[in-house]
Protein backbone atom coordinates (compact mmCIF):
# COMPACT_ATOMS: atom_id res chain seq x y z
CA UNK A 1 0.00 0.00 0.00
CA UNK A 2 2.78 2.84 -1.02
CA UNK A 3 0.95 5.02 -2.62
CA UNK A 4 -1.80 5.52 1.09
CA UNK A 5 0.85 5.00 3.28
CA UNK A 6 3.28 8.09 1.10
CA UNK A 7 -0.23 10.33 1.09
CA UNK A 8 -0.83 10.20 5.00
CA UNK A 9 3.23 10.71 5.92
CA UNK A 10 3.02 14.02 3.19
CA UNK A 11 -0.09 15.25 5.17
CA UNK A 12 1.97 14.49 8.39
CA UNK A 13 4.57 16.38 6.75
CA UNK A 14 2.43 19.45 5.94
CA UNK A 15 0.35 19.53 9.37
CA UNK A 16 3.58 20.41 10.89
CA UNK A 17 3.71 24.13 9.77
CA UNK A 18 1.06 26.20 11.47
CA UNK A 19 0.56 29.63 12.84
CA UNK A 20 2.18 30.29 16.54
CA UNK A 21 -1.26 31.14 18.59
CA UNK A 22 -2.59 27.89 17.08
CA UNK A 23 0.41 25.76 16.88
CA UNK A 24 1.13 26.04 21.44
CA UNK A 25 -2.55 23.82 21.30
CA UNK A 26 -1.81 21.39 18.53
CA UNK A 27 -4.47 22.83 16.43
CA UNK A 28 -3.72 23.67 12.65
CA UNK A 29 -4.37 26.84 11.45
CA UNK A 30 -2.58 28.31 7.73
CA UNK A 31 -3.67 31.44 6.57
CA UNK A 32 -3.01 33.29 3.47
CA UNK A 33 1.15 34.14 3.37
CA UNK A 34 2.23 33.61 7.01
CA UNK A 35 4.79 32.00 7.78
CA UNK A 36 3.34 28.62 8.50
CA UNK A 37 1.86 29.09 4.80
CA UNK A 38 4.84 29.88 3.31
CA UNK A 39 6.46 26.89 4.89
CA UNK A 40 3.74 24.62 3.41
CA UNK A 41 4.31 26.06 0.29
CA UNK A 42 7.83 25.38 0.60
CA UNK A 43 7.08 21.88 1.40
CA UNK A 44 4.68 20.97 -1.51
CA UNK A 45 7.84 22.53 -3.52
CA UNK A 46 9.58 20.30 -2.22
CA UNK A 47 7.59 17.29 -2.96
CA UNK A 48 7.08 18.23 -6.12
CA UNK A 49 10.76 18.30 -6.80
CA UNK A 50 11.78 15.49 -5.35
CA UNK A 51 8.93 13.32 -7.18
CA UNK A 52 10.72 14.64 -10.26
CA UNK A 53 8.49 17.16 -11.83
CA UNK A 54 10.21 19.10 -15.02
CA UNK A 55 9.38 22.39 -13.33
CA UNK A 56 8.54 24.12 -10.37
CA UNK A 57 7.27 27.86 -9.49
CA UNK A 58 5.91 29.86 -6.88
CA UNK A 59 3.78 32.01 -8.99
CA UNK A 60 2.63 35.29 -8.25
CA UNK A 61 -0.30 34.97 -5.56
CA UNK A 62 1.79 31.81 -3.68
CA UNK A 63 0.36 29.12 -5.67
CA UNK A 64 3.11 26.21 -5.78
CA UNK A 65 3.31 25.53 -9.38
CA UNK A 66 4.74 21.75 -10.37
CA UNK A 67 4.48 20.97 -13.99
CA UNK A 68 5.50 17.20 -16.03
CA UNK A 69 5.63 17.23 -19.26
CA UNK A 70 4.31 15.23 -21.96
CA UNK A 71 5.85 13.26 -24.53
CA UNK A 72 6.33 16.40 -26.16
CA UNK A 73 6.72 20.06 -24.55
CA UNK A 74 3.93 21.61 -26.57
CA UNK A 75 1.38 18.70 -25.49
CA UNK A 76 -1.60 20.68 -23.56
CA UNK A 77 -1.92 20.21 -19.88
CA UNK A 78 -4.29 18.50 -17.86
CA UNK A 79 -4.41 21.25 -15.15
CA UNK A 80 -5.24 19.38 -11.34
CA UNK A 81 -4.91 20.52 -8.00
CA UNK A 82 -6.41 22.20 -4.72
CA UNK A 83 -5.76 24.43 -1.71
CA UNK A 84 -2.79 24.45 0.93
CA UNK A 85 -4.46 27.06 3.35
CA UNK A 86 -6.74 26.55 6.05
CA UNK A 87 -9.22 27.40 8.41
CA UNK A 88 -8.93 28.26 11.81
CA UNK A 89 -8.24 24.94 13.46
CA UNK A 90 -8.39 22.90 10.23
CA UNK A 91 -8.00 19.47 9.26
CA UNK A 92 -5.06 18.13 7.75
CA UNK A 93 -6.71 16.88 4.38
CA UNK A 94 -9.10 19.75 3.56
CA UNK A 95 -7.33 20.75 0.26
CA UNK A 96 -4.03 19.47 0.51
CA UNK A 97 -5.00 15.62 -0.62
CA UNK A 98 -6.42 17.25 -3.94
CA UNK A 99 -2.64 18.19 -4.66
CA UNK A 100 -0.37 15.29 -3.11
CA UNK A 101 -2.69 12.92 -4.80
CA UNK A 102 -1.29 13.68 -8.27
CA UNK A 103 2.03 14.59 -6.93
CA UNK A 104 2.06 10.70 -5.84
CA UNK A 105 0.97 9.41 -9.33
CA UNK A 106 3.47 11.85 -11.26
CA UNK A 107 6.07 10.39 -8.58
CA UNK A 108 4.36 6.91 -10.49
CA UNK A 109 5.11 8.05 -13.63
CA UNK A 110 8.56 9.07 -12.95
CA UNK A 111 9.43 5.92 -11.57
CA UNK A 112 8.39 4.01 -14.46
CA UNK A 113 10.58 6.43 -16.89
CA UNK A 114 6.53 7.12 -18.42
CA UNK A 115 5.63 10.33 -20.33
CA UNK A 116 1.93 10.50 -21.31
CA UNK A 117 0.63 12.07 -24.82
CA UNK A 118 -0.35 15.30 -22.74
CA UNK A 119 1.64 17.44 -19.65
CA UNK A 120 0.47 16.88 -15.88
CA UNK A 121 -0.23 20.61 -14.23
CA UNK A 122 -0.64 20.10 -10.46
CA UNK A 123 -1.19 23.57 -8.41
CA UNK A 124 -1.12 23.94 -4.95
CA UNK A 125 -3.85 26.78 -4.68
CA UNK A 126 -2.31 29.20 -1.85
CA UNK A 127 -6.04 30.10 -1.05
CA UNK A 128 -9.43 28.85 -1.17
CA UNK A 129 -10.97 29.68 2.37
CA UNK A 130 -11.01 33.79 2.76
CA UNK A 131 -9.66 33.44 6.10
CA UNK A 132 -7.35 36.34 5.82
CA UNK A 133 -9.20 38.61 3.86
CA UNK A 134 -12.12 38.23 2.54
CA UNK A 135 -11.14 37.48 -0.84
CA UNK A 136 -12.34 33.42 -0.92
CA UNK A 137 -10.91 31.38 -4.07
CA UNK A 138 -7.99 34.73 -4.88
CA UNK A 139 -5.48 31.93 -6.05
CA UNK A 140 -7.74 30.04 -8.74
CA UNK A 141 -9.52 33.41 -9.07
CA UNK A 142 -5.86 34.68 -10.37
CA UNK A 143 -5.96 31.37 -13.11
CA UNK A 144 -9.03 32.54 -14.67
CA UNK A 145 -8.33 36.01 -15.07
CA UNK A 146 -11.23 36.99 -12.41
CA UNK A 147 -8.77 38.15 -9.38
CA UNK A 148 -10.34 41.53 -8.48
CA UNK A 149 -7.91 44.12 -8.36
CA UNK A 150 -9.48 45.69 -5.18
CA UNK A 151 -8.55 43.15 -2.80
CA UNK A 152 -4.94 43.78 -3.07
CA UNK A 153 -5.60 47.16 -0.79
CA UNK A 154 -8.44 44.83 1.41
CA UNK A 155 -6.61 44.83 5.09
CA UNK A 156 -6.25 41.89 7.31
CA UNK A 157 -7.26 42.05 11.00
CA UNK A 158 -3.61 43.79 11.63
CA UNK A 159 -4.04 46.43 9.23
CA UNK A 160 -1.62 44.70 6.89
CA UNK A 161 -2.70 45.17 2.77
CA UNK A 162 -2.84 42.00 0.93
CA UNK A 163 -0.33 43.51 -1.29
CA UNK A 164 2.45 44.19 1.79
CA UNK A 165 1.52 40.70 2.69
CA UNK A 166 2.19 39.81 -0.77
CA UNK A 167 5.15 41.77 -0.82
CA UNK A 168 6.60 40.68 2.35
CA UNK A 169 6.39 37.07 1.00
CA UNK A 170 8.73 37.83 -1.53
CA UNK A 171 6.12 38.32 -4.22
CA UNK A 172 5.74 41.14 -6.88
CA UNK A 173 2.62 42.39 -5.55
CA UNK A 174 1.28 43.65 -8.92
CA UNK A 175 -1.79 43.46 -11.03
CA UNK A 176 0.49 43.04 -13.70
CA UNK A 177 2.47 40.09 -12.11
CA UNK A 178 -1.32 38.60 -11.31
CA UNK A 179 -2.90 39.13 -14.28
CA UNK A 180 -0.01 37.41 -15.92
CA UNK A 181 -1.24 34.07 -14.54
CA UNK A 182 -4.23 33.79 -16.32
CA UNK A 183 -4.35 30.76 -18.16
CA UNK A 184 -5.34 29.78 -22.01
CA UNK A 185 -8.22 26.75 -22.00
CA UNK A 186 -6.95 26.44 -25.83
CA UNK A 187 -3.71 24.63 -24.00
CA UNK A 188 -5.65 22.38 -21.49
CA UNK A 189 -7.12 19.42 -21.31
CA UNK A 190 -9.59 19.86 -18.62
CA UNK A 191 -9.16 20.31 -14.69
CA UNK A 192 -9.78 17.73 -12.04
CA UNK A 193 -10.27 18.49 -8.74
CA UNK A 194 -9.43 15.24 -5.87
CA UNK A 195 -11.16 16.86 -2.52
CA UNK A 196 -12.30 15.25 0.85
CA UNK A 197 -16.06 14.80 0.99
CA UNK A 198 -16.60 17.52 3.89
CA UNK A 199 -19.70 15.50 4.73
CA UNK A 200 -21.43 12.58 5.59
CA UNK A 201 -22.81 10.85 2.47
CA UNK A 202 -19.83 8.73 1.85
CA UNK A 203 -18.99 7.44 5.61
CA UNK A 204 -22.53 6.29 5.48
CA UNK A 205 -22.88 4.67 2.12
CA UNK A 206 -19.07 2.49 3.41
CA UNK A 207 -18.41 4.45 -0.16
CA UNK A 208 -14.64 4.96 -0.11
CA UNK A 209 -14.78 7.37 -3.42
CA UNK A 210 -17.33 9.48 -4.99
CA UNK A 211 -17.53 11.22 -8.31
CA UNK A 212 -19.13 14.46 -8.40
CA UNK A 213 -22.37 15.69 -10.55
CA UNK A 214 -22.23 19.25 -9.75
CA UNK A 215 -21.19 21.79 -7.26
CA UNK A 216 -24.17 23.84 -5.86
CA UNK A 217 -25.42 26.69 -6.33
CA UNK A 218 -25.89 29.34 -3.34
CA UNK A 219 -27.48 32.41 -2.35
CA UNK A 220 -27.01 33.66 1.20
CA UNK A 221 -28.88 37.22 2.54
CA UNK A 222 -29.30 38.65 6.16
CA UNK A 223 -32.38 39.21 7.03
CA UNK A 224 -34.68 40.99 9.64
CA UNK A 225 -38.18 41.03 11.07
CA UNK A 226 -39.19 43.94 12.79
CA UNK A 227 -42.15 43.82 14.87
CA UNK A 228 -43.16 46.18 18.48
CA UNK A 229 -41.48 45.50 21.76
CA UNK A 230 -44.31 45.08 24.16
CA UNK A 231 -44.30 44.32 27.85
CA UNK A 232 -43.91 40.39 28.56
CA UNK A 233 -46.36 39.96 31.25
CA UNK A 234 -49.22 42.32 29.83
CA UNK A 235 -49.29 42.02 26.12
CA UNK A 236 -52.31 39.04 25.39
CA UNK A 237 -50.64 36.42 23.28
CA UNK A 238 -53.10 37.81 20.10
CA UNK A 239 -51.93 41.09 20.25
CA UNK A 240 -48.71 40.84 19.65
CA UNK A 241 -45.80 41.45 16.83
CA UNK A 242 -43.35 39.42 18.12
CA UNK A 243 -40.44 39.59 15.83
CA UNK A 244 -38.22 36.61 16.97
CA UNK A 245 -41.37 34.28 16.63
CA UNK A 246 -41.70 35.14 12.89
CA UNK A 247 -38.39 34.87 12.08
CA UNK A 248 -38.51 31.66 14.04
CA UNK A 249 -41.54 30.30 11.24
CA UNK A 250 -39.32 31.67 8.40
CA UNK A 251 -36.62 29.20 9.66
CA UNK A 252 -38.65 26.18 10.31
CA UNK A 253 -40.73 26.67 6.93
CA UNK A 254 -37.60 27.17 4.96
CA UNK A 255 -36.49 23.93 6.42
CA UNK A 256 -39.65 22.37 5.55
CA UNK A 257 -39.31 23.93 2.28
CA UNK A 258 -35.48 22.79 1.68
CA UNK A 259 -36.61 18.98 2.50
CA UNK A 260 -39.30 19.42 -0.62
CA UNK A 261 -36.41 18.88 -3.16
CA UNK A 262 -34.09 16.39 -3.79
CA UNK A 263 -30.90 18.01 -2.78
CA UNK A 264 -31.72 21.44 -1.66
CA UNK A 265 -30.46 22.89 1.58
CA UNK A 266 -30.99 25.82 3.71
CA UNK A 267 -29.64 27.13 6.98
CA UNK A 268 -30.34 29.83 9.25
CA UNK A 269 -26.79 29.85 11.03
CA UNK A 270 -27.09 33.05 12.60
CA UNK A 271 -29.90 34.21 14.64
CA UNK A 272 -29.89 36.89 16.86
CA UNK A 273 -32.88 39.46 19.35
CA UNK A 274 -30.48 42.48 19.29
CA UNK A 275 -30.93 44.51 22.68
CA UNK A 276 -33.48 41.73 24.23
CA UNK A 277 -34.63 40.85 27.45
CA UNK A 278 -36.24 38.61 29.58
CA UNK A 279 -39.57 40.19 30.06
CA UNK A 280 -40.09 42.33 27.08
CA UNK A 281 -41.48 40.71 23.53
CA UNK A 282 -38.90 41.12 21.09
CA UNK A 283 -39.10 43.97 18.70
CA UNK A 284 -36.62 43.02 16.24
CA UNK A 285 -34.96 39.80 15.28
CA UNK A 286 -32.02 39.48 12.75
CA UNK A 287 -30.84 36.07 11.34
CA UNK A 288 -29.46 34.68 8.33
CA UNK A 289 -30.19 32.51 5.66
CA UNK A 290 -27.66 30.27 2.97
CA UNK A 291 -29.78 28.22 0.48
CA UNK A 292 -27.94 25.96 -1.70
CA UNK A 293 -29.67 23.44 -4.38
CA UNK A 294 -27.42 21.20 -7.84
CA UNK A 295 -28.25 23.57 -10.20
CA UNK A 296 -29.32 27.78 -10.73
CA UNK A 297 -33.14 26.70 -11.39
CA UNK A 298 -33.50 24.88 -8.33
CA UNK A 299 -32.12 27.30 -6.26
CA UNK A 300 -34.06 30.20 -7.51
CA UNK A 301 -37.15 28.15 -7.29
CA UNK A 302 -35.90 27.28 -3.78
CA UNK A 303 -35.24 31.17 -2.79
CA UNK A 304 -38.42 32.25 -4.42
CA UNK A 305 -40.70 29.83 -2.87
CA UNK A 306 -39.07 31.18 0.50
CA UNK A 307 -39.45 34.77 -0.10
CA UNK A 308 -43.33 34.57 -0.80
CA UNK A 309 -43.67 32.33 2.24
CA UNK A 310 -41.65 34.86 4.57
CA UNK A 311 -43.52 37.25 3.03
CA UNK A 312 -47.26 35.68 3.96
CA UNK A 313 -45.78 34.69 7.65
CA UNK A 314 -44.76 38.39 8.65
CA UNK A 315 -48.56 39.74 7.31
CA UNK A 316 -49.66 37.33 9.36
CA UNK A 317 -47.49 38.14 12.30
CA UNK A 318 -47.40 41.77 11.50
CA UNK A 319 -44.35 42.34 11.40
CA UNK A 320 -42.23 43.41 8.78
CA UNK A 321 -39.96 41.19 7.03
CA UNK A 322 -36.61 42.44 5.14
CA UNK A 323 -33.95 40.38 3.09
CA UNK A 324 -30.83 41.71 1.84
CA UNK A 325 -28.76 39.42 -0.66
CA UNK A 326 -25.11 39.16 0.50
CA UNK A 327 -23.35 36.33 -1.86
CA UNK A 328 -24.97 34.79 -5.05
CA UNK A 329 -22.40 31.76 -6.73
CA UNK A 330 -23.62 29.77 -9.94
CA UNK A 331 -24.01 26.06 -9.63
CA UNK A 332 -21.12 24.21 -11.56
CA UNK A 333 -22.69 20.69 -13.06
CA UNK A 334 -19.37 18.92 -14.19
CA UNK A 335 -18.77 18.40 -17.29
CA UNK A 336 -20.26 14.99 -18.37
CA UNK A 337 -17.14 13.32 -20.57
CA UNK A 338 -14.93 14.27 -17.48
CA UNK A 339 -17.48 12.93 -15.13
CA UNK A 340 -17.71 9.75 -16.83
CA UNK A 341 -13.84 9.37 -16.76
CA UNK A 342 -14.11 9.26 -12.91
CA UNK A 343 -16.81 7.35 -13.19
CA UNK A 344 -14.79 4.83 -15.44
CA UNK A 345 -11.51 5.28 -13.27
CA UNK A 346 -13.59 4.18 -9.95
CA UNK A 347 -14.78 1.27 -11.66
CA UNK A 348 -11.61 0.44 -12.78
CA UNK A 349 -9.99 0.27 -8.73
CA UNK A 350 -12.92 -2.03 -8.52
CA UNK A 351 -15.79 0.46 -6.34
CA UNK A 352 -18.95 0.80 -7.25
CA UNK A 353 -19.55 4.41 -8.95
CA UNK A 354 -21.36 6.48 -6.56
CA UNK A 355 -22.64 10.07 -7.85
CA UNK A 356 -23.42 13.06 -5.45
CA UNK A 357 -22.98 16.65 -5.99
CA UNK A 358 -20.97 18.96 -3.50
CA UNK A 359 -22.52 21.31 -1.01
CA UNK A 360 -18.98 22.76 -0.68
CA UNK A 361 -17.52 25.39 -2.83
CA UNK A 362 -14.26 24.41 -4.26
CA UNK A 363 -11.43 25.71 -6.64
CA UNK A 364 -13.05 23.95 -9.36
CA UNK A 365 -15.87 26.02 -9.47
CA UNK A 366 -13.60 29.01 -10.34
CA UNK A 367 -11.52 27.12 -12.85
CA UNK A 368 -15.54 25.90 -14.46
CA UNK A 369 -15.63 29.76 -15.96
CA UNK A 370 -12.50 29.18 -18.26
CA UNK A 371 -12.90 25.15 -19.13
CA UNK A 372 -14.18 22.00 -18.71
CA UNK A 373 -14.15 19.94 -14.81
CA UNK A 374 -15.02 17.81 -12.97
CA UNK A 375 -14.45 16.22 -9.06
CA UNK A 376 -13.74 13.21 -7.52
CA UNK A 377 -15.04 13.01 -3.25
CA UNK A 378 -12.88 10.67 -1.28
CA UNK A 379 -14.75 9.91 2.35
CA UNK A 380 -13.69 11.29 5.54
CA UNK A 381 -14.06 9.18 8.66
CA UNK A 382 -15.83 10.43 11.54
CA UNK A 383 -19.12 10.72 9.85
CA UNK A 384 -17.57 12.95 7.16
CA UNK A 385 -16.31 15.82 9.25
CA UNK A 386 -14.52 19.42 8.12
CA UNK A 387 -13.11 22.01 8.92
CA UNK A 388 -12.97 20.66 11.92
CA UNK A 389 -9.24 18.79 13.71
CA UNK A 390 -11.38 16.06 13.48
CA UNK A 391 -11.40 15.49 9.85
CA UNK A 392 -9.43 12.02 8.99
CA UNK A 393 -9.19 9.62 5.92
CA UNK A 394 -7.90 6.31 5.97
CA UNK A 395 -4.17 5.35 4.05
CA UNK A 396 -6.30 2.36 2.31
CA UNK A 397 -8.88 5.29 0.73
CA UNK A 398 -5.79 7.37 0.19
CA UNK A 399 -4.20 4.12 -1.88
CA UNK A 400 -7.65 3.83 -3.81
CA UNK A 401 -7.60 7.77 -4.31
CA UNK A 402 -3.96 7.77 -6.22
CA UNK A 403 -5.01 4.25 -7.98
CA UNK A 404 -7.95 6.06 -9.31
CA UNK A 405 -6.59 9.15 -10.39
CA UNK A 406 -3.43 6.81 -11.90
CA UNK A 407 -6.89 5.05 -13.74
CA UNK A 408 -7.90 8.71 -15.10
CA UNK A 409 -4.56 8.75 -16.86
CA UNK A 410 -4.86 5.55 -18.24
CA UNK A 411 -8.62 6.36 -19.23
CA UNK A 412 -6.68 9.59 -21.05
CA UNK A 413 -4.41 7.52 -22.98
CA UNK A 414 -6.63 4.76 -23.62
CA UNK A 415 -9.41 7.42 -25.33
CA UNK A 416 -7.03 10.24 -27.05
CA UNK A 417 -10.25 10.50 -29.55
CA UNK A 418 -12.45 11.45 -27.08
CA UNK A 419 -10.44 15.15 -26.03
ZN1 LIG B 1 -11.24 22.57 0.71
Amino acid sequence: MHFGDTIMQWSEQLAQFSEPHWAEKGQLTVTYLTEAHIATGRTLGALMREAGFDEVSTDAVGNIVGVYHGQSHSAPHLLTGSHYDTVRNGGKYDGRLGILVPIAAVRDLVQRKQRLPFGIEVIGFAEEEGQRYRATFLAASALTGAFDPAWLAQVDSDGVTMQQAMQHAGLPGTLEAIAALKRDPTKYLGFVEVHIEQGPVLCEGALPLGVVTSINAGIRATCKTIGMAAHAGTTPMLMRQDAMLAAAEISLMSEQRALADADSVATVGQFQVPGGSINVIPGECSFTLDMRAPTDQQRDALVSDILKQAQLIAERRQVKFEYTEVMRAAAAPSDLAWQQRWERAVAAVGLPVFKLNSGAGHDAMKLHTSMPQAMLFVRGGNRGISHNPLEIITAEDAELTVQAFIALLDDLVARPSEL
